[in-house]
């Protein structure tokens, strides 16, 4: 039925539900609006920029993945038929999480692929470590090099010396077989630093780690995150809650600052940093006192027996008595309570706490970064914001929030090595009891107390040095050689970390690699495939292609095959290494890569069936659409698979957090104050930092080299809030000095009501800088000197900001812009939490104005200061250390590359 003018109107302002949309199809896509796959090997276009001339070009749209985010949002890579290059990337509509749409990041691959300081050849270093000196060398020489230390560090029985440190990851399980292959607990990925926080909330509910909301068919979104695209599902879950909104449903967004997401909010809380759980806690009073929790739910599957039974014996065990207690337990959690802890107006808790509790089985809710890698005891909000769920029974239902994991695939593999025979302590030291993840921003303080050193160090897409706090604690820690044997940089750009590798090895973007790809976007399930789009595009054409390298630019390969030629030369023939890489397919030889896709896909369900229908193999399927989407939904699975917990329920009561010596956290509440809590700040001196947020079209630190990307976005000022401005009578574009509790640094003011009284913002993406002797990245880096002012003491100063130079790319004669931005993060100390392990973002920090002789981005930072400080934290950690039955942490836990079952115990 058509609308009426009146229903347009309030639809446009969203009075009413879109009526344009069924409400169920929300998933699907109108692919009329896209080429047609049949005739993607020969797509004709006019070429724009030929108009007003009708010039037709011709292409292969071969597709395949961005690598910009975790997202793996689907691309097409535009293979232009007459240059054989790729011209272009759009959207793939046939994504399932995706649906054809992308985020600035997307299509910006071209320029990454197209940068011309971009790393072509492997690279050897010449002169000391960090000095800047390198050669182009082949693959051979460093294949056989690596393999060699690698070799020598194995026959030496270490399990624990050879590492692989992921940034980005997003190959679904490769690497992980990689080094069970080789026998070495030898995984680190910087999860601590991102989602280890919130992954230990969840975790302790239901061992899922992380959230899927489905927020197209919500009736209430809860955002606790630093903005959409600050987490990863950026572009599939901004779409999602547009569709959401369209159909009536409300936005809640809760952060300190007014990030785009916000601004379109219903409801902006911007909360003090860290209270969030006490706000989680007064709503959940109010659905229980309301009576509107879910009794269906939380009666049948939440562990409450189990918490009457440890704490209140003597009391019947029954449901109303459950409730009246838990009332009882929560009795403090006032919204009064709640207003004064966040800081916002009671009125505010109670009119969005409304929508909440009357969201029923529809509460879509998510946390990433933000405040639950914020703050000290920051892993309390995925903890308390989950709560929510469970007591509105939103937790796996339409329009709810369920596990990740139920809409993840986890691809089989071909070979299955056993389970690494030790225990790495320098990633899972005996005092982090319950760190969901590698302790990975400490590395180099457990390095420098003497608790274990490398032997040989891959960095994966990874630049600790720039996006780690401390970043001088890591070049200290690689410019020894007795703390790391060899440094190996895996990367497509140069970095900062790179810059102090013994080897930097070429390794492609999106559209130059392999990689499988599940992701939890949306309520269905589905599986991607990120294929090198040339080597497809060679396939099409008929020709034969050994590896990837040999179709990317230079000498650009991909990990995938590199590994497998690593893993074969390690072996002497004694190690029982080659025997994991065997085709199998093919009696006797060696597996090719095409035949580890090959085998995988053809497991996934449904997939051979699909591909046979259009008279394809599994792999020839994926070759072509790029996606398949497994199952529409995953709702409701608890209900035949139970939850994987030791009670096999939802876990509201914890006894692991008993045993593990933290009794007070025995159920969900809020007993830790941040460490930038306002009782732990120094007065009106004092103020909080809010450096965990970013840009919209930023990467960490890969996007350095767009320049469309940078185009958009260069600086990162200081987000003060007028109050504060005129407190210490500074104005927009003035210079501030922030000191941290290692160092301090020098930026420019930006004055904005956008940011909450008390609390300064600094955006975490920008700041990139090289010395001298470095290359790459000069759209986005200072020229800076890093200086030795003894005692430990390190000062960086900006040299020369961005400017034009030229190259191949007539746009790099064109930079018009100057500020590179401020390295923030290297003047971070290191906070790590006691009970997730994850890193507190959040600094305490002093403000005032520079001196004479301290110039915009200056650093300095004092690295002893910094070894003290994080013994302090560290301290709070060995304090609580408790291991029952001798166990290192709960046996119940996930742990990356898990090793065998005996080292979960403490030798005798
Ligand atoms: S959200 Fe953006 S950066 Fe992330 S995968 Fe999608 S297109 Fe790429």
């Amino acid at each position: 039925m058509k609308k009426t003018f009146i229903e347009d109107i309030a639809q446009r302002l969203r009075i009413i539900p879109n009526l344009d949309r069924e409400h169920s199809s929300s998933e699907s896509v109108d692919l009329r609006k896209y080429p047609d796959p049949e005739n993607w090997h020969d797509h004709i276009e006019l070429d724009a920029n030929e108009w007003p001339k009708r010039v037709e070009r011709r292409y292969s749209l071969v597709p395949t993945t961005c690598f910009n985010c975790e997202s793996a949002c689907g691309m097409l890579a535009y293979v232009d038929k007459e240059s054989g290059q790729v011209a272009k990337f759009e959207g793939n509509p046939h994504h399932p999480g995706s649906r054809g749409r992308n985020c600035a990041k997307g299509p910006a691959t071209i320029n990454q692929i197209n940068d011309t300081e971009r790393i072509l050849y492997p690279m050897k270093r010449v002169g000391k470590r960090g000095e800047g000196g390198w050669q182009r060398i082949y693959w051979d020489q460093a294949l056989d090099e690596i393999a060699a230390k690698i070799r020598a560090s194995l026959k030496t029985e270490a399990k624990d010396r050879v590492v692989y440190h992921v940034g980005r990851p997003g190959n679904e399980g490769y690497v992980e077989r990689v080094l069970k292959a080789w026998g070495v607990d030898g995984h680190n990925s910087h999860t601590n630093i991102c989602s280890a926080g919130a992954r230990t909330g969840y975790s302790l509910w239901h061992k899922h780690d992380r959230p899927s909301p489905d927020h197209s068919n919500a009736k209430v979104i809860l955002l606790t995150s630093s903005h959409l695209e600050t987490g990863h599902y950026f572009n599939p879950h901004a779409q999602r809650i547009l569709e959401g909104m369209m159909d009536g449903a409300k936005l809640i967004v809760i952060d300190p600052r007014l990030s785009n997401t916000a601004s379109m909010a219903d409801h902006w809380l911007p909360t003090w940093p860290g209270s969030e759980s006490a706000l989680f806690l007064a709503w959940a009073k109010m659905i229980l006192e309301r009576d509107l929790y879910d009794r269906d739910f939380v009666e049948n599957w939440v562990n409450w027996e189990d918490w009457l039974e440890a704490d209140y014996p003597d009391e019947p065990s029954t449901f109303e008595r459950f409730i009246e207690l838990l009332l009882e337990e929560y009795a403090e959690y006032t919204p009064e309570f709640a207003a004064a802890e966040c800081r916002i107006p009671v009125e505010q808790v109670i009119e969005a706490g409304e929508a909440v509790a009357n969201a029923g089985s529809r509460l879509s809710t998510h946390v990433w970064r933000s405040a639950a890698i914020g703050n000290l005891g920051g892993w309390q909000v995925a903890r308390t914001l989950h709560l929510l769920n469970v007591l509105t029974g939103s937790v796996g239902t339409e329009g709810g929030t369920s596990p990740n994991s139920w809409s993840k695939f986890s691809p089989e593999l071909f070979d299955e090595p056993p389970a690494p025979d030790g225990w790495n302590e320098l990633h899972f030291p005996l005092e982090y009891t319950l760190s969901h993840y590698e302790m990975s921003h400490i590395l180099p303080h457990l390095v420098k107390d003497g608790r274990g050193t490398m032997d040989v160090y891959f960095t994966r897409v990874f630049n600790p040095v720039w996006t780690y706090p401390d970043g001088f604690s890591w070049i200290g820690m690689l410019e020894d050689e007795e703390s790391v044997g060899c440094h190996v940089a895996l990367t497509p750009t140069w970095n900062e970390t790179a810059f102090f590798a013994d080897y930097v090895l070429p390794m492609g973007h999106a559209s130059e690699r392999h990689d499988i790809n599940s992701y939890a976007t949306s309520a269905g399930k589905w599986v991607a495939f990120r294929q090198p789009v040339l080597r497809e595009y060679a396939r099409r054409e008929g020709r034969e292609v050994e590896f990837t390298r040999e179709v990317n630019p230079g000498e650009v390969w991909e990990e995938d095959e590199f590994w497998n030629e690593l893993s074969w030369r390690i072996d002497d023939g004694t190690m029982g290494i080659r025997e994991h890489f065997m085709s199998p397919y093919r009696e006797g030889e060696r597996i090719t890569v095409d035949e580890y896709y090959q085998y995988t896909f053809e497991r996934v369900p449904g997939l051979p069936e699909a591909a046979a229908a259009e008279g394809l193999d599994a792999l020839g399927y994926m070759r072509k659409h790029g996606a398949f989407l497994i199952e529409e939904a995953t709702y409701s699975k608890h209900e035949q698979e139970g939850w994987p917990t030791p009670s096999g329920k939802q876990e509201l009561y914890s006894p692991t957090m008993v045993e593990f010596g933290y009794p007070e956290h025995a159920i969900p509440h809020y007993r830790i104050r941040s460490h930038v809590h306002p009782d732990n700040l120094q007065g009106e001196d004092e103020y909080c930092l809010l450096p965990n947020f970013r840009l919209p079209q930023h990467i960490h630190s890969r996007s350095a080299n767009s320049k469309w990307l940078v185009e958009i976005g260069h600086r990162n000022p200081i987000w003060i809030h007028p109050k504060d401005s005129a407190k210490l009578g500074v104005a927009e574009g003035d210079l501030l000095k922030i000191e941290t509790e290692i160092g301090w640094f020098v930026d420019k003011v930006w004055v904005t009501e956008g940011i909450k009284p008390g609390v300064v913002g600094c955006s975490h993406h920008i700041g990139r800088w090289r010395r001298a002797q470095d290359q790459g990245n000069r759209f986005l880096s200072n020229e800076v000197s890093i200086e030795d002012i003894g005692d430990g003491k390190k000062r960086m100063r900006t040299v020369s900001g961005v400017g034009p130079w030229e190259s191949d790319d007539p746009d790099t004669n064109r930079v018009w812009w100057r500020d590179g931005g401020v390295h923030q993060n290297i003047t971070h100390a290191v906070q790590p939490d006691p009970i997730s392990g994850a890193h507190c973002w959040l600094q305490k920090v002093r403000l005032s104005r520079p001196s004479a002789d301290e110039k915009y981005g200056d650093v300095e930072v004092d690295t002893e200061k910094s070894f003290e400080y994080y013994k302090r934290w560290n301290q709070m950690a060995k304090q609580r250390e408790t291991h029952p039955r001798g166990e290192r942490r709960p046996l119940w836990m996930k742990r990356p590359l898990s090793p065998k079952k005996e080292h979960w115990f403490i030798p005798e």
